[in-house]
């Protein structure tokens, strides 16, 4: 656990609500894990005075950065999403124990809302290793496409939704 200064790189806007914040990180820091969370002060006023936490949704120690993925909901989510490339955020991270993700079995992930990043995070370095994921989201359909996630989630996604949809009309 470190308290840094971080360097925002992206904070792009993927549905009404919600915004993916990429930032720097310097491996120094640590390896963050699906499950660990941070603790961000949006800026240095008394007011938030409080640090909000949000989850990693994802981690690259080869390209130095980290995300997250964040519902607008308050006073400093509504400050987050005025942040540009160069902006400086201080946060403290990575926190929590996280999660891995053990054995060979086919894995399911559900996620939405709020949840979705670190499940997000956790489908794609299960991918990396190899490992088959179902990735089942209903709010988040489209934006999912928007992330730069392993084609093979996508694929299973897609053939998932297609598998719905043969089996509603089936019903009907
Ligand atoms: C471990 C952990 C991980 C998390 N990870 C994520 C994540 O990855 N992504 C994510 O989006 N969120 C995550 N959250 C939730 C996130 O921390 C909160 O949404 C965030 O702190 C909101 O901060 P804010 O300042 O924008 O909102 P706040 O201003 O703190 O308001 C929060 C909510 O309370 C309501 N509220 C505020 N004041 C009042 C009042 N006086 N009366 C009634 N209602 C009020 C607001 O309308 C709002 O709905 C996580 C939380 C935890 C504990």
């Amino acid at each position: 656990m470190k308290t840094v200064t971080t360097t925002v790189l992206a904070n792009r806007k993927i549905s009404p609500d919600f915004y993916e914040l990429v930032f720097s990180w310097k491996s120094s820091w640590g390896e963050p894990v699906p499950g660990n969370f941070l603790e961000l002060k949006v800026n240095n006023n008394t007011a938030p005075m409080l640090r909000r936490p949000f989850a990693f949704s994802g981690f690259s120690a080869e390209t130095e950065t980290a995300s997250l993925i964040y519902q607008v909901r308050g006073t400093s989510t509504n400050l987050l999403t005025e942040k540009r490339e160069g902006d400086s955020i201080g946060i403290i991270a990575p926190l929590g124990n996280g999660f891995s993700i053990d054995g060979d079995s086919p894995i399911i992930a559900v996620a939405g809302g709020v949840g979705l990043g670190p499940i997000l995070f956790a489908a794609n370095e299960a991918t990396k290793a190899g490992k088959k994921v179902t990735f089942v989201t209903v709010r988040f359909g489209k934006i999912l496409m928007r992330f730069s996630v392993p084609i093979t989630v996508l694929k299973v996604f897609l053939e998932m939704w297609f598998n719905i949809f043969r089996h509603s009309q089936q019903v009907r």
